[in-house]
This record gives structure tokens, sequence and C-alpha cells, in this order.
């Protein structure tokens, strides 16, 4: 088969690493990716919202399978603009339709579709500028902290926790009356917030069929201890070990079971992951979010613990045989350490050289990049999070010792990773 991968950060190279070691590969591209991503296939330039010259691509080098890496395409069309093509181009999307790509797309939508299938989540309530008085006092009355969530897309930082209701009505003014993130918050969702451990699960479906491909917990502030600013994330580990088969059989009938169920009562068309983002509550699982693809960095280790063939799986959803998969997970644990820019996540440079000077790796640690670029004079970084290292191991500390021991290997002007991941379960 023919695949086309669309993104260029740390989830589309493991995505590639992945897909590359199918037999069923033939020939692999990326498009836009990284300096990674080349190892195990093309880079092409294409923008990856532009569908017109994605068709084209897709036709002209026979794609069979197009894997949609990030969520803005699925959001603005691109599986629908595909499957509307179906008469010049043979293959078929991992994504879902944008109307299913609203689970990720509206938090709204995904309130009220979880509220529709009594999918356990935070209490909530929406308003825009014509109940705006009304959602003021909504928060007043409500208690401490409150959860504010612009309704669209706000590149992870829609969501703010207010400790007082004097800073919730700021951000609630904010986002409703002076339009901080333009349309995508001219609606607002209110929510109770939620005590716990925040945890995630992947799932691949074809919308009545699923298999659970994975799960982690990731890290998202900067500093150590959990510390700082949110980032896109830190690291991750997997498997664990407080979701054991009792909160995994809970997580299955509470919550997937009812949103597949929900996407086909509804006719929303979904052929690709779900990213389910969790709350453990006291053993309770809770959804705190939909995504409509898979993680970054969660796919750096759930997708390096998959032992089955993921063309194979992407084929199954395919042709109806999902149901039929054998889903395996290596033994080891798995763990991935970010390396990011200085300042990040604040302003920081681009553009530092990365010497890497380990030896060639043993099979068990892999350099994923995320935000690197390849240049005359080497491969530099170009963002935030730059590369990140999984590595696994007998324990979560071992994976993450190892993945630590990589990245001192690893060097740019500026170069940070958080040396505790994975801390809580030493
Ligand atoms: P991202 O893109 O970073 O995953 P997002 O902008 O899609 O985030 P959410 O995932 O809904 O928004 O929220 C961001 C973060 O805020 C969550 O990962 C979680 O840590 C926290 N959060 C969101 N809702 C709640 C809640 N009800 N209770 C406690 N924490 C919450």
């Amino acid at each position: 088969m023919n695949i086309l991968i669309l993104g260029s950060g740390g989830r589309e190279h493991a995505l590639a690493w992945k897909i590359s070691q199918s037999h069923h590969c033939n020939q692999l591209f990326i498009a836009p990716g990284n300096a990674g991503t080349q190892q195990f296939g093309t880079n092409v330039n294409l923008g990856i919202t532009d569908f017109e010259a994605i068709k084209t691509f897709c036709i002209d080098n026979k794609i069979d399978v197009l894997v949609v890496g990030p969520e803005e395409p699925l959001v603005k069309g691109i599986y629908d603009f595909m499957e509307a093509s179906k008469d010049v181009w043979k293959g078929f999307v991992v994504g879902p339709s944008a109307a299913a790509a609203q689970l990720e797309g509206s938090k709204a939508f995904s309130k009220k579709f979880m509220q529709r299938h009594n999918i356990p989540t935070a209490a909530y309530a929406e308003f825009t500028k014509d109940n705006f008085e009304e959602g003021k006092r909504y928060i007043t009355n409500h208690s401490l902290p409150i959860v504010l969530k612009a309704d669209g897309l706000a590149a992870g930082k829609g969501v703010v926790i207010s400790e007082t209701h004097a800073d919730a009505l700021e951000v609630f003014e904010n986002m409703i009356i002076n339009q901080q993130f333009g349309d995508a918050s001219s609606k607002v969702v209110i929510e109770e917030f939620l005590e716990g451990i925040e945890v995630s699960v992947f799932v691949l479906t074809n919308g009545t069929d699923y298999q659970i491909i994975g799960h982690a917990k990731d890290y998202k502030r900067i500093g150590e201890g959990d510390t700082g600013l949110n980032t896109g994330g830190m690291g991750c580990v997997t498997p664990v070990p407080f979701m054991d088969e009792l909160f995994m059989q809970q997580v299955e009938e509470t919550i997937i079971l009812p949103t597949v169920k929900g996407l086909q009562q509804e006719g929303l068309v979904y052929n690709g992951f779900i990213f389910f983002g969790l709350m453990n509550c006291d053993g309770t699982p809770k959804v705190i979010e939909y995504n409509c693809r898979m993680g970054d960095p969660e796919t750096e280790v759930v997708l390096a613990r998959l032992d089955t063939d993921l063309l194979s799986l992407f084929a199954a959803m395919d042709n109806g045989t999902l149901e039929d998969a054998n889903i395996n997970f290596k033994e080891d644990y798995f763990a991935t350490v970010m390396a990011v820019s200085g300042g990040y996540p604040g302003d920081y440079e681009k553009g530092k050289l990365i010497t890497f000077s380990h030896k060639n790796l043993d099979n068990s640690a892999m350099v994923f990049h995320a935000g690197t670029k390849q240049t005359e004079q080497g491969v530099v970084t170009n963002g935030g999070r730059v590369l990140t290292v999984t590595a696994s191991g007998e324990s979560i500390k071992a994976a993450v010792e190892k993945s630590k021991a990589v990245l001192a290997t690893i060097h740019f002007e500026g170069m940070n990773y958080r040396r505790d991941i994975g801390y809580e379960f030493e």
C-alpha cells in the first residue's frame, strides 16, 4: 500500500516509524514531515489544509491510505472532501468526517453528545453574548475552582481554570465580549472542576466496531513536580499501573461503548482514532475531552508498545473486519521524554544546531523528531517541542532512565527536559 501521512510532529514521526515496519507498506510519504520522518519515507511539501493539492498528490502517487495526524484538516473536512473525490481516488482516509470531528472541534457539541448518551463527564452550561448576564450569575453561584472553555479550537490555550469568581468573570468577559479567541470563544462552556489524575485512552474505530490500541499518562506542565505553565506535553508513560482491568472495563462500558454507539445512532461517520481524555476521579473515569486524532507525545509510547501491524488495522477498519483484529502489546513499560527549546512554552528561538552523539540505538530506544528541520548545516530546532526519546524497560523508572540516558547524548543550545517523568510510579 502507498501511504501519505499529514503532519510534522513527533506523532507523525512515530506513525511513519510504525507504518514503515508493515510488510504492507510500499511507498510512504509525509507532508510536510520533519527532519526525522525522512528516515522512513519521503517528505513532501504540501500544506495540511491544502485539500486540492493533497487530492492531486494522492491521485498522482496512487495513495491507498491517507493518515491525518493533526485535528485541523479533520475539523475542516478533509475526510468529506476526499470521500467526495472517490470517482478519481480509490484510497481511504484515517480520520472522522467533519461532522464527527466536532467532538473535538466544539466543546459544546461534545458536552451535548455526552449528555445525550449518558457518558460520565463534568456538569456544565454553555453561554454566548445573548445570555452573557445569565452566564455571569452562573459563575458567581458556582463552586470553585471553575473551568471555562472556549467552544472552538484554540491551540490548547482556550481552557482556563479559575480559583476565584472575579478571575472567572474576567476570563468570561475576555472570551465572549472581547473575543479573545475570535469566533472560537463566541460560545463558552463553563464546567465543574474534576479532581483526579488525568489519563488518556486510544481507540481505532470505523463507527461500528472498535479496538483499544493503548493508553497513557502524560505530563503537561513545563516544570518538575508538575509545576509551571502548561505545554503541549513534556513526556508520557504506558502502561499506567492504576489503569488496571477493572478501570479499563469501566472505561469501556461507560465511555467507549456508548460513544461508538452514539456515533452510529447519530449517523456521524467515523473512520479513525478517538483520543479519550479522562479524569480518574477516585477510580471512576470521566471524560474531560474527546480528540479526533492521536495525541502527541502519547503516540510516541502507544505505538511503541503496540505489537500489532498498524496498516493491517487500518485495512480492517476500512473493510469492516476490525472486530476480528488481534491487538497485542509488548510486555515492557514505555516512556518518552520531550526535549524543548529554552524559553518554551513562552518565547524561544529556532534554528539551533542539534548534535546527536549516541551510538546506534538498539530496539529499546528511539528518537522521534518534533520541531526539527534539515538544513545544509545539519538538523536544527524548528519549534518549541524539538524531539522526544521513547525507550522501554522492565519498569517505568527503567524506561525513563533509558530515555534520559539517550537525551544526555543529544545537545542543542537552550535544551530543556523534565527529569521526573513517571515520578509517581517509582
Ligand atoms: P488540549 O488541546 O491541551 O488537550 P483543550 O484545549 O482541548 O486541551 P481540554 O482538554 O478540554 O482542552 O482542557 C485542557 C486541560 O484542562 C485538560 O487537559 C485538563 O488538564 C484541564 N481540564 C479541563 N477540563 C477540566 C475539568 N472539568 N476539571 C479539571 N481539569 C480540567
